[in-house]
């Protein structure tokens, strides 16, 4: 059997790995000239972690992953704390995987190391697909086109696949953005809050909640750098872009007001970008003949639970489980991935939503429930 994936990005490798792991033929098309991923950090939750060791892969990634100490969240102005939760170990038992924290550069390039040089193709950009007399055709802009017996489109938020098959989507901009910026960790202070009454360690993930937004700050790599995500209600349209560069002189203007100690950690950012946060409503059909979606193409989601790529990462290895189950049945296999992915992505989107809503409001609601997200095993045949 011979799948071509569509898009290079997290969730693509992660399912080109599942699917080779079962003994498909795959081959990746990916519509940059260059492969690689900004270098902002991603937040690997436990239940990313598992399918990510059972594809063998979870020695590399915590050669260049980081466990985070303890889980603070502090209020904007005084820095006075509202939570702690220690995280370091405590995930891994309660979970069975623990939380980590690693760039998305890294954890890119072990998905990559896992796969045959030449099962990835670049420069490829995909103008869609389709199925005819049983056969998946996937097209490219210089006018070439490629069958399998599957196609799959993990071609991110803005999805080519997804439009061709189920036409354009509306979303609807938040009013509110991002940015991601990367800070060495001496910035991070020691003590915060009134009289220094909250310790940080340099291991912790510190959330900060205030009118309008939040930023939340955690160590990646070897913990020698500070990831920043602040999210904040926007006045003005910013565009749905990983890339569109910002100013750490923005980043801090929109914090105006907030504690002192994280007016200095965003004082010091580097690499600064912002982002858009747009909402979509979760789609009802992923599949048509022999094409279907993963990833963002499949569930588009805001930024808030950071589950985007946990999902996706989930998705390839249920998609490649279940064509190991139907062997010869394709459809079969496919209405069996829809099944099984569908309702978790919808109750995580929908909950992401929800949670967005919650952070914009003052007082915050306490931290939301992710035991079932976490404990969640995406490996396991359904009960
Ligand atoms: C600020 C921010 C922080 C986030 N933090 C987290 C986090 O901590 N944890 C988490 O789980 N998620 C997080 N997310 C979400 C996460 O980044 C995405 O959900 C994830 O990258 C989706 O992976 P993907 O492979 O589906 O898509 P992408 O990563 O977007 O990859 C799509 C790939 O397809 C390629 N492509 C696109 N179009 C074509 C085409 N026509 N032809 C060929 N190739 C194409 C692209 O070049 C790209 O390589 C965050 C998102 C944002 C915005």
């Amino acid at each position: 059997m011979r799948v071509v994936v569509v898009g290079a990005g997290l969730g693509g490798l992660a399912a080109a790995c599942a699917l080779r792991q079962r003994g498909f033929e795959v081959e990746v098309h990916e519509r940059a000239a260059h492969l690689g991923e900004v270098g902002a950090g991603v937040q690997l939750g436990p239940n990313a972690v598992k399918v990510l060791r059972a594809l063998d892969l979870e020695a590399s990634l915590r050669r260049h992953a980081f466990e985070p100490g303890n889980r603070l969240t502090l209020n904007w102005n005084d820095a006075s704390l509202r939570n702690a939760a220690a995280t370091r170990g405590a995930d891994a038992l309660t979970y069975g995987a623990p939380y980590l924290t690693a760039r998305r550069a890294d954890l890119h390039k072990v998905l990559r190391a896992a796969l045959p040089r030449n099962a990835i193709r670049l420069s490829r950009a995909c103008l869609g697909a389709e199925t005819r007399g049983g056969v998946a055709a996937a097209h490219f802009s210089d006018g070439s086109q490629v069958e399998a017996d599957l196609v799959v489109g993990a071609d991110g938020i803005r999805s080519a696949i997804r439009e061709k098959l189920f036409g354009a989507d509306k979303p609807r901009f938040t009013h509110s953005m991002c940015w991601r910026a990367i800070v060495p960790i001496e910035f991070v202070p020691a003590r915060v809050g009134p009289g220094g009454a909250v310790a940080i360690d340099k291991t912790d993930h510190v959330s900060w909640y205030g009118p309008n937004g939040q930023v939340i700050c955690y160590p990646i790599g070897d913990g020698s750098m500070l990831n920043v995500f602040a999210g904040h209600a926007s006045e003005g349209w910013v565009e749905e872009s990983w890339t569109l560069p910002s100013s750490r002189s923005e980043l801090i203007d929109a914090y105006k007001g907030w504690n002192e100690a994280l007016l200095t950690i965003l004082g010091r950012a580097d690499d600064c970008f912002k982002w858009g946060i747009f909402d979509r409503d979760p789609i009802g059909q992923w599949t048509r003949g022999r094409v279907t979606l993963l990833g963002d193409a499949a569930h588009p989601t805001m930024p808030n639970l950071a589950q985007g790529a946990n999902m996706a990462i989930e998705d390839g290895y249920v998609l490649a489980r279940n064509l190991a189950r139907e062997p010869g049945d394709v459809d079969a296999a496919l209405a069996g991935y829809a099944r099984e992915r569908q309702p978790r992505t919808r109750a995580i989107t929908l909950k992401s939503r929800e949670n967005f809503e919650l952070s914009m409001r003052w007082p915050p609601a306490p931290p939301v429930d992710r035991s079932w997200i976490f404990s969640f095993d995406a490996t396991q045949e359904p009960g």
